[in-house]
C-alpha cells in the first residue's frame, strides 16, 4: 500500500487498525523528504530525532488504549510557530539561529493530539510574499512542476504536502498565505475566522490579520487538523472561545438549499479565462447538487488591495522592531556605536521585501501621514467588512476564484511588487473582515492545479468545510496528485 497518499482520516484508521505504526509511518515520511526534497526545498530543518521520539510516544499511548483520532500522524509545521528546541528561523537571516525556549499553542495543541513534528517548512521572510521567493532560505518549488512557484508565504508547507513529504501541515494567512499556495499545488487550506486559533508563539507579521490554519488534500482532513487548532487560550488578547468545538459532525449532510452567493467583481478581466471557466464549471456541479446560486455584489472589494497594503506593512513595521540585534535577532560584527548595530544588524538581517514593508508602515504610521493613509485604510476596512456582512443576509457561503491564474514561473514576477501584490487580490479582502475561507481544488490548466475559494460569515468553518467536502465526494480534482507524490522512495 502507498502510504504517502493516503488521507489523514485514512492513516488515521490504519494506525487504530495496527496495520502499521507511528513510527514506521514517520521513518517512511522522514525518509521521503530526505529523499525527494533537495528538488523542491520545502524543509529548513527537518526533526528527524524529535519526530520518531514523538512516534514512539504516540505508539505506547496506542498500546495504552490512549490515542485519539489525530495519535500517531505525521505533520510539517510552517517555520513561523515557535517550537521549543528546535530552530524557528520565520525564513530570515535575521532567526537564522533562533531555538524558541518555548512552544507555540498551535503546535501545543498539536502535539497534544499525539501528532508527529516532521520538521519546520519553507516560507516567505517573515510570512511576506506570494510565491516563496523572499525566504532566505531559496524559493521552494511547485511539485507540479518545478519551474513554477509554489505560492505563499506557507509555500514549504503547501509543497510539502502536494509532493506528499508529509500528509498534512499547518500554514498561516494574513492575506492569502493559506489560500494560494493551496491552490497552487491543489490542496484543501483553510484560514479560519480571526481569533479562532492563538497567535501566541506564532511570530508576528501583522497582528489584526494573521491567523493559522490547516494545509491538507481534504476538506476532511482539513476538518480534523481545525479541531485540534482552534481553541481559547488567554494568552492571545484577541482569542476567542468558538461556538462550535467539531468541524466534521456537519460534513456529510447534503447541500441541497444551500445559498451560495457568486460576486460578480470577482470575475473581471484580472481573472484568466482557464480559471474563470473552472469555477464555472464547479459552480454548475454544486448546483446540480441542490445548491441555489444567488449573484451578490461585494464592490468595496476593490479596495482591498490598497487598504491591506498600508494597514498590514504598518502592523509590520511596528511587530518587527523588536528584532534589533539587542534583544532578538541577528547582530552585525563589530558595530561602532550603538546606532551601527541597530541599522547594520536590521539591514544585514531583514531580505529587500521586509525592509520595503518597514519603510511604508513607519511611513503611513508618522505624524502627519497617519489620517491620509492609516486611517483612511482602516475606513476602507470597515467597509469592506460592512459589505460582507450584507451579503451574508442573502447567502450562506461566498463562492469565488482563490488566484486570478494558475502558479506563475520562478522569477516571473519576483522583484515587480505590482505583479505579485495582484496574486492576493482575492484573498485579502477576507483577512480584513475577519472571516473564515477556504481554497480548493476544481480544475487543472496546463498541468498546474486551479483553486475555487469558499467564504463564511464569522464562525462559518463548519459550513464552508461542509460545502468543500460534499463537492469533493461528487469531483476528484482533490485526488489528483503531482508526478512527485506518486513517486516511490527505495527503503
Ligand atoms: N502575499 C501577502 C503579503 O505578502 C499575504 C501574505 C500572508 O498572508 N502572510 O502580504
Amino acid at each position: 500500500m502507498t502510504l504517502h497518499t493516503q488521507s489523514v482520516a485514512q492513516l488515521s484508521q490504519l494506525l487504530s487498525q495496527g496495520t502499521v505504526s507511528s513510527t514506521e509511518l514517520t521513518e517512511h515520511f522522514l525518509k521521503r523528504i530526505e529523499s525527494l526534497d533537495s528538488d523542491i526545498n520545502s524543509f529548513i530543518t527537518v526533526n528527524r530525532d524529535g519526530a520518531l521520539k514523538q512516534a514512539q510516544m504516540a505508539d505506547k499511548q496506542r498500546a495504552d488504549g490512549l490515542a485519539g483520532p489525530l495519535t500517531g500522524v505525521p505533520i510539517a509545521h510552517k517555520d513561523i510557530f515557535c517550537t521549543q528546541g528546535i530552530k524557528t528561523t520565520c525564513a530570515s537571516r535575521m532567526l537564522e539561529n533562533f531555538i524558541p525556549p518555548y512552544e507555540s499553542t498551535v503546535t501545543a495543541n498539536i502535539a497534544a493530539a499525539g501528532m508527529v513534528n516532521l520538521g519546520k517548512t519553507n516560507m516567505d521572510e517573515f510570512a511576506m510574499g506570494s510565491s516563496n521567493e523572499t525566504s532566505f532560505f531559496g524559493a521552494s518549488r511547485n511539485p507540479w512542476n518545478t519551474n513554477h512557484i509554489p505560492g505563499g508565504s506557507s509555500g514549504g508547507s503547501a509543497a510539502a504536502v502536494a509532493a506528499a513529504l508529509a500528509p498534512i501541515a499547518t500554514g498561516t494567512d494574513t492575506g492569502g498565505s493559506i489560500r494560494q499556495p493551496a491552490a497552487h499545488t491543489g490542496l484543501t487550506g483553510i484560514k479560519p475566522t480571526y481569533g479562532s486559533v492563538s497567535r501566541w508563539g506564532m511570530i508576528a507579521f501583522a497582528s489584526s490579520l494573521d491567523q493559522a490554519g490547516p494545509m491538507a488534500t481534504s476538506a476532511e482532513d482539513a476538518a480534523l487538523l481545525l479541531n485540534t487548532m482552534v481553541s481559547h487560550d488567554n494568552r492571545d488578547s484577541t482569542s476567542v472561545a468558538h461556538p462550535n468545538s467539531d468541524f466534521l459532525t456537519k460534513l456529510n449532510t447534503p447541500i441541497s438549499g444551500l445559498r451560495i452567493g457568486v460576486p460578480a467583481s470577482f470575475f473581471s478581466a484580472d481573472l484568466d479565462s482557464e480559471v474563470g471557466d473552472a469555477i464555472q464549471l464547479a459552480i454548475s456541479q454544486l448546483q446540480q447538487q441542490g445548491a441555489v446560486i444567488v449573484p451578490i455584489s461585494l464592490e468595496m472589494n476593490q479596495h482591498a488591495l490598497s487598504a491591506y497594503y498600508v494597514i498590514a506593512p504598518s502592523e509590520a513595521s511596528a511587530n518587527l522592531s523588536r528584532f534589533d540585534g539587542v534583544r532578538f535577532g541577528h547582530r552585525c560584527e563589530d558595530p561602532k556605536d550603538l546606532k551601527d548595530l541597530y541599522s547594520r544588524s536590521r539591514s544585514e538581517g531583514f531580505g529587500a521585501e521586509v525592509q520595503t514593508r518597514i519603510l511604508v508602515g513607519t511611513y503611513a504610521l508618522s505624524a502627519g501621514y497617519y489620517d491620509a493613509y492609516y486611517r483612511k485604510a482602516q475606513k476602507l476596512r470597515r467597509l469592506i467588512k460592512d459589505d460582507f456582512e450584507q451579503a451574508f443576509k442573502q447567502v450562506d457561503v461566498i463562492l469565488a476564484p482563490t488566484t486570478p491564474s494558475t502558479a506563475c514561473k520562478l522569477g516571473e514576477k519576483f522583484g515587480d511588487p505590482a505583479k505579485m501584490y495582484l496574486e492576493d487580490i482575492y484573498t485579502l479582502a477576507v483577512n480584513l473582515a475577519g472571516l473564515p475561507a477556504m481554497s480548493l481544488p476544481c480544475g487543472m490548466a496546463k498541468g498546474l492545479p486551479i483553486g475555487m475559494q469558499l467564504i463564511g460569515p464569522a464562525f462559518g468553518e463548519a459550513n464552508i468545510l461542509h460545502l468543500g467536502h460534499q463537492f469533493q465526494q461528487h469531483s476528484d480534482w482533490h485526488k489528483q496528485r503531482a508526478p512527485i507524490a506518486l513517486q516511490e522512495v527505495s527503503a
